[in-house]
């Protein structure tokens, strides 16, 4: 997703380096290309002439900051704007007063509305608030027991009076049981068309006016693209949403609904769903898919992720060995097991600021492969080994030892210790700012 516009923006970078501020001149040939990368990735066109003329106002009204370039400056523009037609923050689901919260979803067939129901369920599941899911759509069995199959599978009541009863009743009786029994949230899964149809909006919005949502929300699919616009104006207008959960992120989706939505109808992406599996739900966050688009890398989710697996104490203390060289190989395991559970390798490179475009996929087999190997060597050191890497530098016995228990060449061995050391000392070094570029100036 968004990889063909990464690439059209880095043309519109390009046309502003080396020189030496913003000019009239200058800048059209930048903003032609972020045009040009907008379109490409499906963004409507009227969003698009919004979006340009809002930088173009922007960018020649920007002081000129000492110290910036002006392709630097234009990128903070971009996704500043980039994050202002998103929405700035995440808006999270609405969480009534009174119990029970209720939630529409309302949206096109075969977008994944029945699927984001389940999925919202869970996710509130995880914020301790128990859910009942409405099953509304009585033209299609199929869809009633695809949503039942899926409550089973989460765990969460599904409540339902079958194909003969009004969507319109049972979203009421729905509401009427969630209240009776104290849950927290109710979400009314409802009947989609293949396209926007006038019985479909009328039953909607009849079961809105009786049921009152506290969120209304537009599930959009992301492979719809342009339409995506269209889509959201005709929904809004004729029943008003409050919020949107786009689909189908992780598919070969151009992404340019994710611009459209809130700039069409004022309201905010609050989900993304990620895949067909129902944990593939994330809340929506306009910085970082921002910084996502631009190829500056997502580094807020990176901390965050780290951030889940390794308490606090955990981290200084490494921080500290690190500081004092102390760092040996049994840290070095627990770092590369925390990487690990973070995702492969690769995933985690590819968030790095500037590093996603210049690993290729068969270097980071290759890293991959190289921490496996290191592993295994590490796993065939004594005790005293691991904690004290030096004792193998000066013992060629030992590393045989070693290179035999974990079927390596003894030059293995001695290179792992060897690169080991140089990576210690690296980390000393930049743990104390002395690095070139890291804000000190201890080297040369
Ligand atoms: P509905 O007709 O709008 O209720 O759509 P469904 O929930 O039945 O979903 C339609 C299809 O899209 C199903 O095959 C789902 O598994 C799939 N689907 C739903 N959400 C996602 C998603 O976020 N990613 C992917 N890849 N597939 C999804």
């Amino acid at each position: 997703m968004f990889d063909a516009f990464a690439e059209r923006l880095e043309e519109a970078w390009k046309k502003l380096r080396g020189q030496d501020k913003i000019s009239e001149a200058n800048i059209q040939d930048a903003l032609k290309e972020v045009r040009r990368a907008l379109l490409t990735a499906d963004v409507n066109l009227q969003v698009v002439k919004q979006f340009i003329a809002d930088v173009e106002e922007k960018a020649m009204g920007a002081e000129v900051i000492a110290g910036v370039r002006p392709d630097q400056q234009f990128i903070k523009i971009v996704n500043d704007e980039l994050v202002a037609i998103m929405g700035e923050s995440n808006v999270p689901l609405a969480h009534a007063d009174q119990p029970p919260t209720v939630v529409l979803m309302a949206g096109l067939q075969g977008t994944g509305k029945t699927t984001a129901s389940a999925k919202l369920a869970l996710h509130l599941r995880k914020l301790n608030r128990s859910s009942l899911l409405v099953a509304t759509d009585i033209y299609r069995p199929a869809a009633i027991d695809q949503l039942k199959t899926l409550g089973e599978q989460i765990d969460v009541p599904v409540f339902e009076m079958g194909t003969d009863a009004d969507p319109v009743e049972i979203a009421r009786q729905g509401v009427e049981r969630a209240k009776a029994e104290g849950i927290d949230t109710v979400i009314v899964d409802t009947a989609g068309r293949l396209q926007i149809d006038t019985d479909m909006m009328a039953e909607l919005a009849r079961i809105k006016e009786t049921i009152q949502p506290h969120d209304t929300l537009l599930v959009v699919d992301a492979m719809t693209g342009q339409e995506a616009a269209t889509l959201t104006r005709t929904f809004d207008e004729e029943i008003g949403i409050s919020g949107a959960i786009l689909t189908k992120l992780d598919g070969d989706s151009r992404g340019g609904a994710a611009l459209s939505v809130r700039r069409i109808s004022g309201a905010p992406i609050k989900f993304v769903g990620m895949g067909e599996k129902v944990e593939a739900l994330q809340p929506f966050y306009p910085d970082r898919m921002a910084s996502r688009i631009l190829g500056m890398g997502d580094v807020l989710s990176l901390v965050e992720k780290a951030a889940e697996q390794v308490d606090l104490a955990d981290a200084e203390k490494m921080q500290e060995k690190i500081l004092s060289a102390q760092f040996d190989f049994n840290d070095f395991l627990k770092q590369t097991r925390l990487m690990k559970s973070m995702g492969s390798l690769g995933g985690i490179m590819k968030l790095i600021p500037g590093m996603g475009k210049q690993i290729s996929d068969e270097d980071l087999q290759k890293g991959e492969t190289q921490l496996k190997r290191s592993e295994a060597m590490i796993g065939s050191m004594t005790v005293e080994e691991r904690t004290n890497p030096d004792v193998l530098s000066s013992s060629p016995s030992r590393r045989r030892r070693v290179a035999k228990g974990s079927g390596f060449e003894e030059s293995d061995v001695t290179k792992l210790v060897s690169d080991f050391k140089k990576m210690r000392s690296l980390m000393q070094q930049m743990g104390q700012g002395n690095l070139p570029g890291m804000g000190g100036g201890g080297m040369p």
